[in-house]
């Protein structure tokens, strides 16, 4: 198991134990790439009952049920900040569609020199960007004028994030289940507050000990960096984190956001006072709560406790 830490190196080994032993045990599948996995039957039939248990948790609200692929329209995506904000993380599909003559020289580029990229020079954008959270594509669906209830919707998705890591919990594709609120800013606040709660609970029935953070700059990433967050800011984004490879340094294995009146601006969607609309929702990372079960009642799911396997409705 991960040792909890003090120096980079130390991490470093955690990081590389935990990983180990997760492939040993036949979780993980290592591809080659850092941050990509297959995973065994066994680490999905756990992301699949999170799943399931999470959406009768969250029925009670009444979500719509939706479900995207993980690309996004390309100029949706350049609708939002993210380019400005994280462009170390985004992820351009780009694809061939030049002439025999551009594609033989393209083949001449890559004969010559496999590993340098110089080939990759002669691809063009397609019209898609993958995905980098669940909620996105749902905000261009919801131009428009909202149900003087708003709209609460579920949805699931990989999405992708270029960060490789050595940390088994820091992938560049992974799965996030959302739920988000579109509707008034009292719609929007409600929403996260319920879930501030309703996460905690679910996670903590799992044997999950969470502490929630307030996360330090929300989605402003490199821009944030350089600009001091309004008090406003700083409580926008809070995170449920836990130790998987460091008590020192937990992961986020959730997060509650509420993004104010940026994708109801962006987007063109108003509640039904005419307002801009405001959004907030709460995001599950399933990877990382599977791996913070697997850390927290051992590799052998047989063993972990019965609560647990029942609320998880495991059978293997
Ligand atoms: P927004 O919608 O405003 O972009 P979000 O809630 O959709 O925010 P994050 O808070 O960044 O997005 O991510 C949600 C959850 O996804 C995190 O709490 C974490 O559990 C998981 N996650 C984030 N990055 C990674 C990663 N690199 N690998 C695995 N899981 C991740
Ligand atoms: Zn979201």
């Amino acid at each position: 198991m991960c040792n909890s830490d003090h120096g980079s190196s130390s991490l470093t080994e955690a990081y590389h134990s935990f990983t180990r032993e997760l492939v040993a045990a036949g979780l993980l599948v290592p591809s080659g790439q850092k941050g990509v996995f297959g995973r065994s039957g066994v680490f999905e039939a756990v992301i699949t009952g999170f799943e399931a248990y999470v959406t009768r948790m969250g029925a009670p609200t009444h979500p719509e049920a939706m479900s995207f692929p993980p690309v996004l329209n390309r100029a949706h995506y350049l609708k939002t900040d993210h380019i400005h904000n994280f462009p170390n993380l985004m992820g351009s599909v780009h694809s061939f569609s030049g002439n025999d003559r551009e594609q033989a020289e393209m083949i001449r580029k890559l004969d010559a020199s496999p590993d340098s990229g110089d080939w990759t020079r002669d691809l063009s954008p397609t019209g898609v960007m993958l995905a980098p959270a669940a909620c996105y594509p749902l905000y261009p669906a919801s131009a428009g004028t909202l149900d003087p209830k708003g709209r609460t919707v579920e949805l699931s998705s990989y999405v992708f994030r270029h960060e490789p890591s050595d940390d088994p919990a820091r992938l560049q594709i992974f799965r996030m289940r959302e739920f988000v609120r579109l509707g008034t800013p009292a719609q929007a606040q409600a929403h996260r507050d319920h879930w501030l709660k309703q996460a905690r609970e679910i996670l903590v029935s799992l044997g999950l000990e969470v502490q929630v953070v307030v996360a330090n700059d929300p989605f402003f990433g490199r821009g944030g960096k350089l600009r001091k967050a309004t008090q406003r800011e700083q409580d926008l984004k809070h995170e449920f984190v836990i130790p998987i490879c460091s008590s020192e340094n937990p992961t986020a294995i959730a997060s509650c956001n509420y993004h104010l009146e940026s994708f109801g601006a962006k987007f063109g969607i108003q509640s039904s006072d005419g307002q801009t609309a405001h959004s907030s929702c709460v995001g599950f990372g399933l990877e990382r709560v599977a791996l913070a079960l697997f850390r927290t009642h051992g590799l052998e799911t047989r063993a972990w406790p019965a609560a647990v396997r029942d609320l998880l409705r495991i059978e293997t």
